[in-house]
């Protein structure tokens, strides 16, 4: 039995919330004009003030980010196979079950982390409609060779972003690549509305049939164009995103002095690695994951349960790996021969804690227990 140390626990992530008399001039406002949701004052604020932030230009607001992906599946009318990968939350590969959908896994790439583009021409079949990658970590995916390959095979490109809220490459809006992108907004990402989600749309006419599929199809009092879900947020969501939304600057910034500080702390640490930094681009700082190398004095799981011991509430993302669990491992793609890269990394990532209010004491204390191992 190892000893506690003196500090409370320190969890992976802590959610940003804003003062709590903030919000309720916002809840009086609901209360004062009694509209609930469907597409109230403050979801109409909040996708505009939204598009603003980000730099897309339509976006349609959710009630969290499984269903954008159930939904953006359907938008685009995707059926046969889709090509993912095995190293995300399960949520990437089940919005595809839930779509009568096969997913088809393809490797990732060792430096980013994100589907390998090498490796997706291989995976294509006659049956194969569209690509859904992940921005693994809020790291932009190789989306100009996922282009290439989608315009050259006819396929459709559906990024999961629920990792990259803000991330901005050489172009702008990372959200702007593929055909759609789905962010969510869940209490443990980086920006939460409690539960939440959006799908970034390139034009009108797509937010509308968005729009559409999240309100069951209906288009007018009379007309039902699509089964639709409900997948509408409500008032409340998008009141306290727009709140949110005013800390959010702040919040990056913070995140981004961890960030800093865990790579200079552990750069020298065998056996550690980080993932590239951010250099010039934005970033979310979403995650801080570490790959525990053979060469390191203890195992993955070794570490993580010694920074359990110490009050160091670490998580391991992504692992297992969406291929292992069993709704899918009978899927040729999900063995792991096929999946080496992917395979390897997930039994080597730690994500280590990282949120605005962390502490330059608490930060330090995780790099110190991983170098006095
Ligand atoms: C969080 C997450 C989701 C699901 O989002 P919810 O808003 O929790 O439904 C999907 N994909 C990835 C990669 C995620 O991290």
């Amino acid at each position: 039995m190892k000893v506690r140390s003196e500090i409370p626990p320190v969890y992976v992530t802590q959610p940003l919330l804003p003062p709590l008399e903030e919000f309720v001039p916002y809840l009086e406002k609901i209360w004062a004009n009694k509209w609930l949701t469907n597409g109230g004052p403050f979801h109409q604020q909040f996708e505009q003030a939204l598009c603003d932030y980000l730099g897309v230009k339509y976006l349609s607001l959710f009630t969290n980010g499984t269903l954008g992906l159930v939904t953006a599946l359907q938008t685009l009318r995707i059926t046969g196979e889709v090509i993912t990968t095995p190293y995300s939350f399960v949520a990437t590969a089940h919005s595809l079950l839930w779509n009568g959908i096969k997913p088809v896994f393809v490797d990732v790439d060792p430096l980013t982390l994100n589907l390998d583009p090498h490796k997706i021409e291989a995976a294509i079949t006659p049956q194969t409609t569209a690509i859904m990658p992940v921005h693994c970590y809020g790291h932009p995916c190789d989306v100009g060779s996922i282009q290439k390959i989608a315009d050259n095979y006819g396929l459709k490109v559906i990024y999961d972003a629920a990792h990259a809220f803000g991330v901005q490459d050489k172009a702008g809006s990372v959200l702007n690549h593929g055909d759609l992108s789905v962010l969510s907004f869940h209490a443990t990402k980086v920006f939460n509305t409690f539960e939440g989600g959006a799908i970034v749309c390139p034009d009108e006419k797509t937010k509308l049939r968005v729009d559409h599929l999240k309100n069951f199809g209906f288009v007018d009092e009379v007309t039902v164009v699509a089964p639709g879900i409900n997948g509408k947020m409500s008032e409340i969501n998008a009141a306290f995103g727009l709140l949110q939304l005013k800390g959010i600057g702040a919040a990056l910034q913070k995140r981004k002095a961890i960030d800093t500080r865990y790579r200079s702390g552990l750069s020298g640490v065998k056996g550690i690695d980080c993932l590239s930094a951010a250099g010039e681009r934005v970033a979310s700082y979403a995650y801080f994951p570490i790959l525990v190398r053979n060469d390191y004095t203890l195992s993955r799981d070794g570490l993580f349960q010694e920074l359990q011991d110490n009050g160091i509430f670490a998580r391991r993302y992504f692992y297992p790996l969406i291929s292992e669990f069993s709704m899918y491992r009978g899927l040729a793609s999900a063995s792991a021969a096929n999946l080496p890269v992917a395979t390897k990394v997930a039994r080597e990532v730690i994500c280590l804690p990282i949120y605005p209010n962390m502490t330059v004491e608490q930060c330090d204390f995780v790099i110190d227990l991983i170098m006095k191992q």
